[in-house]
């Protein structure tokens, strides 16, 4: 055996013995089973190496014992998850508070939606996957495609594109966002995501100003929507925030495009929740339950004492019941949903109860205040989640094969849902973290030092 040889044998040593105490058998409680949409007894969670197993010769494994009053869930997806913080005309990803904030709140697993820095955020998930912080999984979205992007240009040509999706899927990249995109270019897009079997999805407005409908969006193949649901009722001489003020949740029109979703089979995040909020609804659900004032830094705490509220507060207070009426009416015809948070964290105009992470809490709240019942929306924000963004078969589901992320909570969701912001302990990849001492470790670090 020469000297590599060596080397080797103890790397695969280290290797399997770093995997073997990863294995944790997960006793007790009640287990949600996305098939059935219930919480059954559970008869024990197994998991090898990070992935749920059935549990074949476990012995010596760590052991978590739970109570009665224990729920376990999948851990939750959030595929609108901005890391990002922007004050001043500065923008950044946080990657300091951020991560652990998902984390804490039962969030195993992150979409950031447009990244600011794809490098660091890159930098970010191989110190997650190395042990070195805690952090959720990244999915990561690359740079946003469209003028969000601080290095788009519009006039890229078709090439250009189509290279930018390359090297981003190349690196990595699960999926790609567009914002302030105009049609030729979100075409071009869409085609060449595809071709890496990569989705897409947009934030996308009325047409207005050489943006794109989502109608046409749907017309060129996109897989997901964010925001609008788009169609002939957001006209294209004026903003889609200012047409859907007005909007009649009741429109027979709606029908049309409600259809067109269902029959391409895309998915739609109405974001709900960040409009009540932003809006300034007086509402439980926007109750600040969690202190979170207390994980600002200094600074960031005070450019957020200074902010007054502005038209935008008024106008999303505007929005939010028609959001509310239009997500009920599509639930109700059909229409596939996923979840996210979209809480990017704006210093300037910041006016409390929202930083991404405990945000997804409100946000399946403000889904089940509509009369979404809670087993769906437990359901979309694990499972149906996972489908959209085609991973179901590495995560979503406590099932054989998938990575071991698990959330757990106490008392029964299904009954109340507030109750999912009772999250004590999370577990990713068979690593059980503890939800105070994650958010302890993020308390005044949220913001920019100066
Ligand atoms: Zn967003």
């Amino acid at each position: 055996m020469n000297k590599r040889h060596v080397l080797a044998v103890i790397l695969l040593c280290i290797g399997s013995f770093q995997a073997f105490s990863q294995n944790l058998l997960i006793k007790g409680g009640w287990v949600f089973d996305t098939e059935s949409k219930s919480f059954q007894k559970n008869s024990g969670i197994y998991i090898e190496d990070g992935i749920f197993g059935e549990g074949e010769g476990a012995s010596d494994w760590e052991v978590l014992n739970l109570s009665d009053a224990d729920y376990v869930l999948p851990g939750l997806i959030d595929l609108h998850a901005h890391y990002r913080v922007s004050y001043d005309n500065k923008a950044y990803d946080d990657t300091v508070a951020m991560p652990k904030i998902f984390l804490a709140n039962g969030i195993t697993s992150t979409f950031p939606a447009g990244e600011i820095e794809p490098e660091k955020m890159w930098g970010l998930q191989e110190a997650i996957d190395a042990n070195e912080r805690p952090g959720p999984r990244i999915l990561h979205s690359g740079p946003y495609y469209g003028t969000a992007a601080p290095d788009w240009n519009s006039d890229f040509t078709e090439q250009q594109i189509r290279d930018r999706v390359d090297y981003w899927a190349k690196r990595g990249a699960l999926g790609f966002k567009a914002k302030g995109i105009t049609k030729e270019h979100l075409a071009i897009l869409i085609d060449q995501a595809h071709k890496h079997n990569l989705t897409v999805t947009g934030h996308l407005d009325s047409g207005f100003r050489n943006s794109v409908n989502p109608q046409d969006a749907i017309k060129m193949g996109i897989d997901r929507i964010e925001h609008f649901l788009g169609g002939d009722l957001l006209v294209a001489t004026t903003s889609a925030y200012n047409s859907l003020k007005d909007l009649d949740p009741a429109d027979p029109r709606l029908e049309e495009i409600i259809q067109l979703y269902i029959k391409n089979g895309v998915y739609f995040d109405a974001t709900l929740g960040t409009y009540g909020a932003i809006g300034l609804v007086d509402s439980p659900i926007f109750e600040d339950w969690a202190f979170e004032n207390q994980y600002f830094t200094p600074f960031a705490g005070n450019v957020i004492k200074n902010v007054k509220p502005s038209s935008f507060n008024e106008l999303c207070a505007l929005i939010y019941p028609v959001k509310q009426g239009v997500l009920k009416r599509y639930y109700d015809a059909g229409g596939l949903i996923t979840v996210g948070t979209d809480r990017p964290l704006l210093l300037d105009n910041y006016l409390g109860g929202g930083i991404g992470g405990f945000f997804i809490h409100r946000e399946m709240a403000a889904m089940v205040e509509i009369g979404i019942p809670a087993a769906d929306v437990l359901y979309f924000a694990t499972q149906q989640n996972a489908e959209a963004f085609k991973i179901s078969d590495r995560t979503g589901s406590i099932s054989p094969g998938k990575w071991g992320d698990v959330m757990i909570i106490k008392g029964n969701p299904l009954e109340d849902i507030n109750r999912t912001r009772s999250v004590h302990t999370v577990v990713k990849a068979g690593k059980v973290f503890d939800s105070k001492t994650l958010l302890e470790a993020a308390k005044v670090k949220l913001g920019p030092e100066n």
